[in-house]
């Protein structure tokens, strides 16, 4: 079992790197993110680093209580609709497919 602050580690590690991915192959700027993507990352950081909610949680995007701005929100789901299939190429884990299909299917909006 993870302590939470492991889990805030991956999950600051994990949406860095979706970010960074979706940065190269959608923005192509090719030299680190763009600002926009910049910005989001740092916001998606921040709101990981404060919330209260690690131990219980799945991931950001999965959690019920939805701390993002929904503008912040929009963003963080296309990033993972774009990354997710892609990360689990390489992270072929059962926690990044819980990831995605939640991200993706939109269930914890509701
Ligand atoms: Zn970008």
């Amino acid at each position: 079992m993870k302590t939470a602050e492991q889990k805030r580690e991956w999950e600051q590690k994990m949406v860095s790197q979706m970010i960074a991915l979706y940065c190269r192959k959608k923005h192509r700027c090719g030299c680190g993110l763009c600002e926009s993507c910049a910005k989001l990352e740092e916001y998606a950081r921040q709101r990981s680093a404060r919330c209260p909610f690690m131990e219980s949680k799945t991931f950001c995007s999965s959690c019920k209580v939805h701390c993002y701005k929904p503008e912040m929100r929009e963003k963080i789901r296309e990033v993972m609709r774009f990354s997710g299939p892609r990360m689990m190429l390489y992270h072929p884990l059962t926690a990044m497919r819980h990831i995605w299909y939640t991200a993706v299917s939109g269930s914890a909006t509701s």
